[in-house]
């Protein structure tokens, strides 16, 4: 008989259907049927035990609502990855970066996802061939010296595969550092295993970065979920989504940078959300995301500080948002691009 990973029984034991909520809470699951449907739900049994009740920060990011389906003239491809596409499984944006699409699912889907319309489907979910193929074209772009894996989650796939495609990327000699991007250490720290740390360590320099949005996901178990990751050899940085009603106020976001440096885990961006279809109800205006970026200064260390970023719609790339690259009123505020376009943000 072959032991069932304590990790793959908790992920198989998640819940994907509003239904199920009815267990643990006191409500009607008709209304957030529609929703589960258009978008998945999977919930891990690590991420349902920190919600205390429906609504809550936690619940947000989790649970279907039914104003996804609210009509929107936001984008299904938000950062038009489709036209930065030389090959299925790559994004290669910026000259000397790429992302590389290891995996199709991750272990629970963000209600505000910007790849809320593929995640968990067959169009995020590439062959090992198309993987390699991916690999391949990397191999062939001596300017790519930073890869970084992400989906879909990639610390879902199974550790051999995980480990044939860095050693793949490791035999490229351009390639100098291998990012990953994973929400498992918030959702699934279980998957964090010892074993899998002592792995990765062969793979520096390596770097992981997380998605932790809130003080409340910061418990014991992801602490010491990061903790093995960090004595492996891999820093830790964090990317938070500016989310309304999760995180759009100060004294959260100060609670939340302040542990994670005591988890020797680094605030890297804050982002302000991709416009992404179905999730114009998180949006939170600009100007409140400068003031709460602002109030940081001065109350924290700036090691804990991350850059406020915002990606514009169509893929010219990311830009850090400060005061001076807002034009316009504060009733009708707009951005300057890198490239110098002005942009409406639609503020939800
Ligand atoms: C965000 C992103 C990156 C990484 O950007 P950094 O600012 O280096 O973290 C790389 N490629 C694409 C397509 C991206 O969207």
């Amino acid at each position: 008989m072959v032991a069932v990973s304590t990790w793959k029984k908790q992920l198989a034991a998640s819940i994907s259907q509003p239904s199920q909520l009815v267990t643990y809470f006191n409500i009607d699951p008709v209304p957030l049927q529609a929703a589960a449907e258009r978008y998945p739900m999977l919930i891990t049994p690590h991420y349902l035990n920190l919600i205390e009740e429906p609504g809550d920060p936690i619940w947000r990011q989790c649970v279907p609502d039914p104003l996804e389906l609210v009509a929107d003239r936001l984008f299904a491809d938000p950062l038009n990855e489709a036209a930065f596409a030389p090959v299925p499984a790559i994004v290669h944006r910026y000259p000397d970066r790429a992302l590389l699409m290891v995996a199709g699912t991750c272990a629970g889907f963000c209600r505000f996802c910007t790849r809320k319309s593929r995640v968990g489907r067959s169009e995020l979910c590439f062959s090992s061939q198309q993987v390699i193929e991916g690999i391949d074209y990397i191999a062939g772009q001596p300017g790519i010296r930073d890869v970084i894996l992400t989906g879909g989650d990639p610390l879902l796939l199974e550790d051999d595969t995980l480990i044939d495609i860095l050693a793949r990327l490791k035999r490229v000699p351009h390639v100098e550092i291998i990012r990953i991007g994973s929400r498992v250490l918030v959702t699934l720290p279980e998957r964090i295993t010892s074993v899998l740390c002592g792995k990765l360590a062969n793979f520096q320099p390596l770097y992981l970065n997380t998605h932790f949005n809130h003080p409340r996901e910061l418990t014991p178990e992801s602490a010491e979920a990061c903790a093995r990751l960090v004595d492996a050899g891999i820093p830790l940085g964090n990317q938070t989504v500016l989310l309304r009603g999760v995180n759009d106020d100060h004294e959260t976001m100060l609670a939340l940078f302040r542990t994670l440096l005591t988890m020797r885990v680094r605030p890297y961006y804050l982002h302000q959300m991709d416009l992404a279809k179905g999730t114009l109800h998180f949006r939170v205006a600009v100007e409140r995301g400068l003031e709460i970026v602002e109030a940081l200064r001065g109350r924290m260390s700036g090691l804990g500080i991350p850059a406020y970023m915002f990606d514009p719609p169509g893929g010219e790339g990311k830009l850090v948002l400060t005061r001076d690259r807002l034009v316009g009123s504060a009733e009708k505020l707009r951005i300057r691009t890198l490239q110098g376009r002005i942009i409406d943000l639609p503020e939800g």
